[in-house]
């Protein structure tokens, strides 16, 4: 009879840890301040799941989470772009998800599904079981533009994006993007996954409403044309910048890091890492490698094994690695031993960013190291990889201008000499210091917007009042 009282959300991640970081801090939030009780029903390739567990471990009690039953990703050509095995993850598991919700209606009072930005192809589970589905937008309000602007551009243009030219306006006031910044997806339009990301765009006007881990006066034009409605988009909840508070899973590393920081000057250390998936070609990793080592400045470089074919070869085993440091340069890490720190493959990110020592973060700038750097006011070297990077990169560097961006060769390559120019200006030069400073600016706009009349606090307790309401009058229709 407990477990009835209380209102129930079921919560329905997406693969990929980026997703689900930001998700269980949602849910934190919502059960620390009002009296839900969560599932978590995590789809899953069957590609480990380690990560993920640890994570879902540590929440309070209150919070239970079930991984589904693997789905057969067998068929899928391999090289497919990382967002087909995304989405079908999610899709082929729609029987198993609504298995488990029929379950879940018996045992407690269900009172809506949360998806994360992935999640859009499974909203009509939430239909089947009379209850509203929202989605927890992990990427940027500007990217959310760009996601409702899809179909429209996609009817627009017949060529590629990235050929057109003129820079893509998604709504007035947003700073303009390339079309080669526009995410990966869309980068070629034959491919499989831009009719999936189409699809998951076109989608989005179904849900109930969208919050987004991202705050009013850190975006203020997108959040502008997201929240005027118009175009069928649904109410929009900017309830960010929610990022990790725990240390789950970066415990490994964190008496390592946080002991070599200590003994390092003030704001002195760049720290380098590219996300939970994100890995550079052998050649690149080199190339880093000297570019630090000339620029002679401090540094705390997470490393992981080099891959020639894909950028995001860790996705889906974020800690995955053989031995990283054999790939670095021959004498490296004697070379270096007196100014550098080098970590395999994970390493304790927010309290890294949190730490004195710590001056600028070379990023792959997904979003949630982005928000990371943000509330802890650390100024950035971008370096995109894939997914939504590149138009993250240019908030950054244009917008907020908080950012160096690195500018590869016609090869790909950041070269070295480049590197080591950028880690100088940023953590020496008077451009990073000016860019520390708009930087704590919007630390202290995300402290407020997070404050207890912030604006994010706001719509979180909108939202919490809304579902409250819900469960309520799902209380007496039951009653009828
Ligand atoms: N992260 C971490 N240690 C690492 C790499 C990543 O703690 O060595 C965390 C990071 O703090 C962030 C998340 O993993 O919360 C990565 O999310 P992001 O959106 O930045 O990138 P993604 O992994 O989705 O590409």
């Amino acid at each position: 009879a407990a477990a009835q009282s209380t209102l129930h959300i079921a919560i329905i991640p997406t693969p990929g840890l980026g997703h689900l970081i930001p998700l269980t801090e949602l849910i934190k939030q919502l059960s620390r301040r009002h009296n839900f009780s969560f599932t978590f029903l995590v789809p899953t390739d069957g590609s480990s799941t380690e990560s993920q567990t640890s994570l879902l471990q540590s929440l309070p009690a209150s919070i239970a989470h079930a991984f589904l039953p693997p789905v057969d990703l067998s068929d899928i050509p391999a090289g497919s772009h990382l967002l087909i095995r995304v989405i079908l993850t999610l899709t082929r598991s729609i029987p198993a998800l609504r298995d488990s919700l029929t379950t879940l209606t018996g045992s407690t009072r269900l009172v809506a599904l949360i998806f994360d930005v992935l999640g859009s192809p499974a909203l009509d589970l939430a239909g089947e079981f009379r209850v509203p589905a929202y989605i927890f937008y992990t990427c940027s309000a500007m990217n959310l533009c760009s996601a409702f602007c899809l179909p429209k551009l996609d009817l627009m243009y017949s060529c590629e994006y990235r050929d057109l030219p003129e820079p893509v306006h998604f709504f007035p006031g947003c700073v303009p993007v390339q079309g080669v910044d526009m995410v990966d997806p869309v980068q070629d339009k034959k491919n499989e996954a831009y009719k999936r990301i189409l699809d998951v765009a076109k989608q989005y006007h179904k849900a109930a409403g969208i919050l987004v881990n991202s705050f009013l006066n850190l975006e203020p034009a997108p959040f502008e044309a997201l929240m005027q409605n118009g175009d069928g988009i649904p109410p929009i909840y900017p309830v960010g910048p929610l990022v990790r508070t725990g240390l789950e899973h970066g415990l490994a590393g964190l008496g390592c890091c946080l002991r070599w920081l200590d003994k390092q000057p003030s704001g002195s250390v760049l720290f380098v890492s590219f996300g939970s998936g994100g890995t550079l070609s052998s050649d690149q990793l080199t190339e880093l490698a000297f570019g630090l080592e000339i620029s002679g400045q401090r540094f705390l470089w997470v490393v992981r094994n080099p891959n020639d074919m894909s950028l995001s070869a860790a996705y889906f085993d974020p800690q995955l690695c053989s031995d990283p440091l054999q790939f670095l340069p021959n004498g490296f890490l004697d070379r270096t031993g007196e100014l550098g720190l080098v970590v395999p493959s994970w390493a304790p990110q927010v309290q890294i960013l949190s730490h004195s020592s710590t001056g600028g973060f070379l990023t792959h700038c997904g979003w949630n190291s982005i928000l990371e750097s943000i509330v802890h006011g650390v100024p950035l070297i971008a370096w995109p990889l894939y997914a939504e990077q590149r138009m993250n990169s240019v908030e950054v560097t244009e917008d907020w201008k908080v950012a160096l961006r690195v500018k590869p060769n016609e090869k790909g390559i950041v070269e070295r000499e480049q590197i080591a120019g950028y880690v100088s200006r940023l953590i020496e030069g008077w451009e990073g210091k000016a860019m520390r400073e708009r930087m704590k600016v919007l630390q202290g706009a995300a402290e407020a917007a997070l404050g207890n009349d912030g604006s994010s606090s706001k719509s979180r307790n909108e939202i919490a009042h809304i579902l409250m309401t819900e469960g309520k009058s799902h209380e007496s229709l039951n009653k009828i």
